[in-house]
């Protein structure tokens, strides 16, 4: 007998399930498309060498302790992700309107964000993208917000669907918060135009709309991280505020490390200092202060610009990789001569791809070919030359089917 016996079998996360799926599919050709996780050449994780670097010196140094962080985390980690995200030359920071602190990555300074605007923000409302990342609607609504939708992405065109995400923000209420992902949007691997950025936030501070940003591929959509922040820092540059969620998961590879941070951009300094006081107050209850390891590696790396240099070498490596995969998929379909239009698989950016293959072609897929997908995105970080041909025979006998 159990106090619990009366509980329901919860269903998977439909992210995570598809690694389940694929884990008891004893298939040898099976593949795992679903991973928000980098893979090599070869199909495995990987470390990246200026981190095990930084691990080295840092296992090395006697004068590291385990002691407690502060709430905030560790200070010159927060310094140096503001400055990685918002540039080095950036008025808010030298006029010490940028608050940050360090979260666990990306998720927990979604969450944080959300708990601190949730208290102390008028507006509850934030828009988020249809479609997005599965874990946004969970997490703001746990945070005490209420999320609605915006359009972003036409299926017709495989693009953005700008009309219908400006005529939405549009009828926003005033101040509503909106989600925007900073770059290489998940799960579409469609992103705004420069121009468009700049509509966009013309539209937004003209409506009092305010901005939270989800950066958690800075660097890995186009393999320049500047390039990456551009979006962001037009809003920065405009004087106005905003939230900011950063993960080092992907551009570092630290997933398991859980290394994050929040940066809120303040009106002035001394908001700014009032505005950290209650995150604090956030942070306490939630899990007291974050951890040690991961923020301490990152720090190492970028306040040495021999390590950084290192860093963005291989960060932009892990970017072009996949972007070749985008075109050897592109060259492959057309080399099978599969019907239809498959220039968006080149024209996305970041580590998914939206196929637009439908739900029946995904499940004969899984069925026939042991390819594994959340609905039609796949992950592109997955592909490598040798299963690259069999997801192109798959995508082919589908389409034709
Ligand atoms: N936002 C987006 C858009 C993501 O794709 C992810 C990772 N899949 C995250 C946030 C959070 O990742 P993490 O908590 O591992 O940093």
């Amino acid at each position: 007998a159990s106090v619990f016996a009366g509980i329901a079998q919860a269903p998977e996360d439909p992210i995570l399930g598809v690694t389940v799926a694929f884990n008891k599919d004893p298939s040898p050709v099976k593949v795992n498309l679903g991973v928000g996780a980098y893979r090599t050449e070869e199909g495995k994780p990987l470390v990246l060498n200026v981190v095990r670097c930084a691990e080295q010196m840092l296992i090395n140094d006697p004068s590291r302790y385990k002691e407690y962080l502060p709430i905030t985390g560790l200070a010159e980690f927060n310094k140096l992700s503001a400055k990685l995200i918002f540039g080095a030359d950036s008025p808010a920071i030298q006029e010490n309107r940028v608050v940050t602190v360090q979260c666990l990555s990306g998720t927990g300074s979604l969450r944080v964000g959300g708990e601190f605007l949730a208290k102390h923000y008028h507006e509850h409302t934030i828009y988020i993208p249809t479609p997005t990342w599965g874990n946004h609607p969970k997490i703001f609504t746990l945070a005490g917000l209420t999320a609605r939708t915006y359009r972003y992405y036409d299926p017709a065109t495989r693009g953005l669907d700008f009309n219908g995400l400006v005529e939405d923000l549009s009828s926003a209420p005033l101040g509503s918060i909106v989600l925007l992902h900073a770059c290489a949007h998940n799960p579409t691997g469609v992103d705004p135009t420069v121009d468009q950025w700049e509509k966009i936030r013309q539209l937004m501070r003209s409506k009092s709309l305010l901005p939270f940003f989800d950066s958690a591929y800075q660097g890995f959509a186009s393999g320049s991280l500047d390039k990456d922040a551009q979006p962001v820092r037009m809003f920065v540059a405009d004087g106005g505020e905003l939230l900011m969620a950063q993960s080092y998961a992907k551009n570092m590879g630290l997933y398991g490390e859980r290394v994050g941070a929040l940066s809120i951009v303040c009106g002035s300094a001394d908001v700014a200092v009032r505005v950290e006081s209650q995150l604090k107050l956030v942070i306490r209850p939630m899990y007291s202060s974050p951890p040690l390891h991961g923020p301490s590696v990152v720090a190492t790396i970028l306040r040495d610009s021999e390590m950084f240099n290192e860093w963005t070498v291989e960060l932009k490596a892990m970017a072009d990789r996949i972007i070749s995969m985008r075109q050897q998929l592109f060259d492959a379909l057309k080399s099978r001569g599969t019907p239809g239009d498959w220039s968006h698989i080149i024209k996305q950016i970041g580590m998914f791809t939206f196929t637009g293959l439908n739900s029946e072609q995904v499940a004969f897929m899984r069925q026939e070919y042991h390819i594994y997908m959340t609905s039609d995105g796949i992950s592109m970080a997955g592909l490598n030359m040798k299963n690259l041909p069999h997801l192109a025979d798959a995508i082919h006998a589908a389409v034709t089917k």
